[in-house]
């Protein structure tokens, strides 16, 4: 383990990270960022080669905290000699390989990338070695200029130790399903009769589905859609039978709205994050169709498709919605799906020989916290969440930190719980990271906007008094505590 401390360490090699990385570059700032994959990679079992990202590309890794960056897309475009293309083409929008290959070819430009280093444990020391002492700035054995965290990771040949005053989590989400796939997953790379996996794997594992009598998608957004679409246009004649089952009460579109959009800004961020944790929970669930929908074109697409199907007496297969899965089972017809009808509280039973879960993915509390655990805020769950078995979650601050003092442990894409819909949001990617490195630095090295919407959110502060005691008015007593760093947001918003 060498002597030296790194200014800031980040654990996983995402967009988010990849972007901090390139905006903590031009600073004199000693960054590091660990991935275990080796080499960059944005979601290959997804790369359809006609999708696009659904956020125009100044969402890129840099532009919108520093446009004259080297790292922008347009200068990607310029170095691999696409720019007039893309400017022809006239679409915000880039191809979501064409996004992929961007960030790869920022990855390898940028400083302070280590690939292949699978992070597996973080403690705290002082700066003369191991144990350090309880939390609190200079209130433990921490040297002068604060708290250290030792972070090892697991690398092809052993083990790698790495010192850094500051941690940035850009871990992403992990695949979700309601249902193990891997028991139901019969299929061999040979292929077997029966085929069961997450979305996120799905282009990898194409070519055995297509190879079935049948295939069913379970879910309700964009990727249940692509699948769908592709599955159903490549089944042909001779191709297995496409089956979409959704949970949702319909196959609802992505809102897109202007306004709405307003929604991606950091007033909205500051007003949902002054509510209380019911209050925010109740809302994601509302704004579900604001950024789990299906592309419009992309829905009319399909029905254009079954369209042409039908015109040619070909199977179009089951649609349904309003539909739970509550379980899968393997028995002598295949992969036995238990299904409820929301609307008329029916149970019935479907039989795939194909499934894919296109379910979502979900935040995870990695057990490389474990060492520092107890230096984490966290959100304890309420009694009846506790009861369902919900996890205690990160109470994270405004400003994106998840360490008791909020100073020193920041997180990406893990706070849509307090910040609301624009966490997983590219597009706002490089405000977190210009925040995040306003703490890191202590001072705003790229401009950080406050107001970017022509709407207010909640009611004006100088016009406001609770009508009636609601969440906001009345604190959530099991989990609220007001950080430093919200209370300034509370006074500021
Ligand atoms: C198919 C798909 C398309 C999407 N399209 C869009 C879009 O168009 N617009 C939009 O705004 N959002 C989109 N999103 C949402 C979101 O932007 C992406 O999920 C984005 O990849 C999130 O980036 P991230 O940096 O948080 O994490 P990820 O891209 O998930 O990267 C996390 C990285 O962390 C690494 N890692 C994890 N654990 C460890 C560990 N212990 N040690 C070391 N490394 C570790 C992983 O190897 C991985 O490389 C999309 C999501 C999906 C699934």
């Amino acid at each position: 383990m060498s002597g030296k401390i790194h200014d800031l360490l980040g654990v996983g090699i995402g967009p988010f990270n990849l972007g901090l990385a390139c905006l903590a570059e031009p600073l004199e700032l000693d960054a590091v960022f660990l991935d275990a994959r080796e080499g960059f990679a944005w979601h290959h079992g997804l790369m359809f080669d006609d999708a696009t990202i659904q956020v125009p590309f100044l969402a890129d890794l840099v532009t919108l905290a520093d446009p004259t960056s080297r790292y922008s897309f347009l200068s990607y475009l310029k170095q691999v000699g696409r720019l007039y293309p893309f400017y022809i083409r006239e679409n915000f929008q880039p191809l979501r390989a064409e996004y992929d290959a961007y960030c790869r070819w920022a990855s390898e430009r940028v400083g302070g990338l280590r690939w292949g280093r699978q992070v597996v444990d973080v403690r705290r020391e002082t700066a003369h070695g191991a144990g350090g002492g309880p939390p609190g700035e200079n209130g433990g054995t921490d040297d002068e200029d604060g708290p250290v965290y030792r972070v090892t990771a697991i690398t092809s040949d052993g083990t790698e130790t790495f010192r850094a005053r500051h941690l940035a989590l850009g871990i992403g989400t992990t695949p979700w399903s309601p249902v193990d796939t891997t028991s139901l997953d019969g299929g061999s790379p040979h292929g077997g009769r029966r085929v069961a996996l997450h979305a996120a794997d799905y282009l990898h594992r194409r070519e055995q589905l297509l190879g079935l009598d049948s295939v069913t998608v379970v879910g309700s957004g964009q990727s249940a859609a692509e699948i769908y679409h592709d599955l159903l246009a490549a089944s042909g004649h001779s191709g297995p039978r496409v089956d979409w089952i959704t949970r949702s009460p319909r196959f609802f579109p992505m809102e897109y709205t202007k306004l709405t959009l307003e929604m991606t800004s950091p007033e909205y961020i500051d007003h949902f994050h002054g509510l209380g944790a019911g209050k925010r929970d109740r809302l994601l669930r509302d704004q579900r169709s604001l950024y789990k929908g299906i592309d419009a074109e992309l829905i009319n697409e399909i029905h254009d498709l079954l369209y042409r199907r039908s015109a040619h007496g070909q199977d179009t297969g089951l649609l349904v919605a309003a539909t739970t899965l509550e379980g899968a089972t393997v028995d002598g017809a295949g992969i036995r799906l238990d299904l409820h009808c929301d609307d008329t509280e029916r149970a019935w039973q479907h039989h795939t020989d194909g499934l894919v879960m296109a379910t979502g993915y979900s935040p995870t509390t990695p057990r490389f916290l474990d060492g520092i655990a107890s230096e984490i805020d966290w959100e304890e769950p309420r009694p009846e969440q506790a009861r369902e078995g919900r996890p205690r979650r990160y109470r994270v601050a405004r400003d994106h930190t998840i360490d008791l003092a909020h100073r020193r442990v920041h997180v990406q894409n893990a706070e849509e719980h307090t910040h609301g819909l624009s966490a997983p949001d590219l597009g706002m990617g490089a405000m977190r990271n210009s925040i995040i490195l306003r703490s890191v630095t202590g001072r705003e090295v790229y401009p950080v906007e406050s107001r970017i919407a022509f709407q207010r959110f909640g009611a004006p502060a100088d016009e406001s008094r609770p009508a009636r005691e609601t969440d906001q008015a009345r604190p959530d007593t099991s989990t609220e505590r007001r950080t430093p760093a919200d209370q300034q947001a509370q006074e500021a918003r």
